[in-house]
């Protein structure tokens, strides 16, 4: 049967026991959720697009995205955004002749990396169109360039993290980004949705990583970078960088390298979240600024600790913190407040940290409902996002069944503020999607109202997009229009994404 689940099914979780009865005692959760088998509605003929597959498989295989409302819908029985066929180009040159066909035809085009996009991007609009086609860029797979004295690596966009870091480590370097999606997306997707790593503190976000680009456009190529840094003029690099395939299609990204160094994990515990902040918040104002950073909250410490997934903090909460040796901030987390936990609860992190999409599935099948979202913003503001985002989720569930659990923690952190990543694990009501839309929304409109952006890394997509209208308000939304314009003039790059 097909299913839509994270990863490679050998390394699928059963739940715990211990989670299993955190689930039926703290909220209720008895009855599994089975997930039925996806139909496929009919296909639109397509012209005849380079690497044209119109099988069942590669459309099953491109059928949505892994939001949890992506997984839902097609749990459900459907996809709907299941495009009409796949094309997999192997160069820049046939990336911009399915541009042309899609422009003669009129027919949506909707680039797709890994399809671990968790906001819809992959969701174009349909109408208005005769078909829509995945392109699937794993035909650009290659690593064109390495400049060991600039420190620099040109890839194909098509490159998936882990193949990256291995060619890359063979070499003696790293490029230092681990989202917890590493496994499957890509360099092109990581650049297209201004992606953050695990090791963000360090390394950086992806978008500060890349110095290069080369797009195919509705107009033709656009070649952007040819300097560390430059004044000519904005930087339209950054028109690329975060525009989730509405202006142009990336097949190349040069990206900053580093030499590979291993890191020193270790565990603290702090008497409260507000405590751990104003720490995690020195190291990041004052230094020494760690690789790795994160600040769970009392909640998240509390349950990750009673199911057996992270160390106890005391009835406080724990930060793991990951540096490069001789760079121990040890001295500073005292100074504030920490208490230090030793090595081991680093490794486990370390260890377990691509684990949870797997538990997502077994959370879906067991009956529960588990998403997250995240946010950023400045430092004086970061309590009251944090309250405003938690109240409308916990309030927004409860008034719909039982209490969910909301749970936090911090790990991207900036001299100027920081980002709040929320997870939130609830009983499934008896529709599902409903129940989380009006979750999201209340959450949404309450990072709005406090002045957050409504992403940190994950992106806009097909579901942010009227809370980035509001943020970029109307002005903004002219000049995007405007660009979308001069890129897309045939309006075929994924129509209903990113775009208010
Ligand atoms: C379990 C899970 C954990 C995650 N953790 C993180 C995390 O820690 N940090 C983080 O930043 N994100 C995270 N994400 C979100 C997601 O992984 C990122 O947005 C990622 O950068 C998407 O890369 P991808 O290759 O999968 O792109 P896709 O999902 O395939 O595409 C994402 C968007 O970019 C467009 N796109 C893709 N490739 C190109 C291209 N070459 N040119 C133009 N447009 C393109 C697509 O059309 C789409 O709109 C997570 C997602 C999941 C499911």
């Amino acid at each position: 049967m097909t299913t839509f689940r994270w990863g490679d099914p050998a390394d699928a979780v059963t739940l715990p026991s211990s989670v299993r009865n955190l689930l039926a005692a703290a909220l209720g959760v008895t009855e599994p959720r089975p997930a039925a088998e996806p139909v496929l509605p009919e296909p639109a003929p397509l012209p005849d697009f380079p690497g044209l597959d119109v099988s069942p498989a590669a459309r099953l295989g491109h059928a949505t995205g892994m939001s949890t409302e992506d997984l839902l819908t097609a749990r459900g029985g459907a996809v709907p955004d299941a495009p009409d066929g796949v094309a997999r180009p192997a160069s820049h040159e046939e990336v911009l002749e399915v541009l042309r066909l899609a422009a003669e035809h009129r027919v949506a085009v909707v680039p797709h990396g890994g399809r671990t996009s968790v906001v819809g991007g992959l969701r174009a609009v349909r109408e208005g169109y005769t078909g829509v086609v995945a392109l699937d860029l794993s035909g650009l797979d290659r690593l064109l360039r390495l400049d060991r004295t600039s420190r620099t690596a040109t890839f194909q966009a098509g490159v998936p993290g882990p193949r990256a870091e291995e060619m890359l480590n063979a070499e003696g370097f790293t490029l230092g980004h681990f989202p917890q999606s590493f496994q499957y997306a890509t360099l092109g997707g990581f650049a297209a949705t201004r992606s953050s790593g695990q090791a963000s503190a360090g390394y950086g976000r992806f978008d500060q990583m890349v110095v290069g680009l080369r797009a195919a456009t509705g107009a033709g190529t656009l070649d952007l970078g040819r300097a560390p840094q430059s004044a000519a003029g904005p930087d339209l690099r950054q028109l690329l960088l975060g525009s989730e395939g509405a202006f142009g299609v990336l097949t190349e990204i040069t990206v900053r390298i580093r030499p590979r160094r291993e890191l020193q994990y270790a565990g603290w515990a702090f008497p409260s979240f507000e405590a751990g902040m104003r720490a995690v918040r020195a190291l990041a104002q004052d230094g020494p600024l760690p690789v790795v950073l994160r600040l769970s909250d009392e909640a998240e410490t509390a349950i990750n600790a009673a199911t057996g997934s992270g160390a106890e903090a005391g009835g406080g909460c724990l930060a793991i913190v990951g540096h490069f040796p001789g760079a121990d901030p040890a001295e500073r987390l005292v100074e504030y407040g920490g208490e230090p936990l030793g090595e081991e609860p680093g490794k486990a992190w370390e260890a377990g940290r691509f684990r949870a999409p797997y538990l997502r599935d077994a959370l879906l099948d067991a009956g529960a409902l588990a998403e997250t979202l995240e946010t950023a913003t400045f430092w004086d503001r970061l309590p009251q996002t944090y309250a405003a985002v938690r109240d409308a989720l916990v309030g927004t569930l409860s008034a719909a069944g039982t209490p969910p659990m909301v749970m936090c923690h911090i790990s991207h952190v900036y001299e100027t503020g920081a980002s709040l990543y929320f997870t939130v694990v609830a009983a499934q009501a008896e529709d599902p999607i409903a129940q989380w839309r009006a979750a999201k929304a209340a959450a949404g409109e309450a990072i709005v109202k406090s002045g957050a952006t409504i992403s940190h890394h994950h992106g806009v997509g097909r579901d942010h997009r009227s809370w980035y209208a509001q943020e970029i308000g109307p002005v903004g939304t002219a000049v995007l229009h405007a660009v979308k314009r001069a890129v897309d003039p045939h309006d075929v790059l994924n129509p209903g994404i990113l775009l208010p």
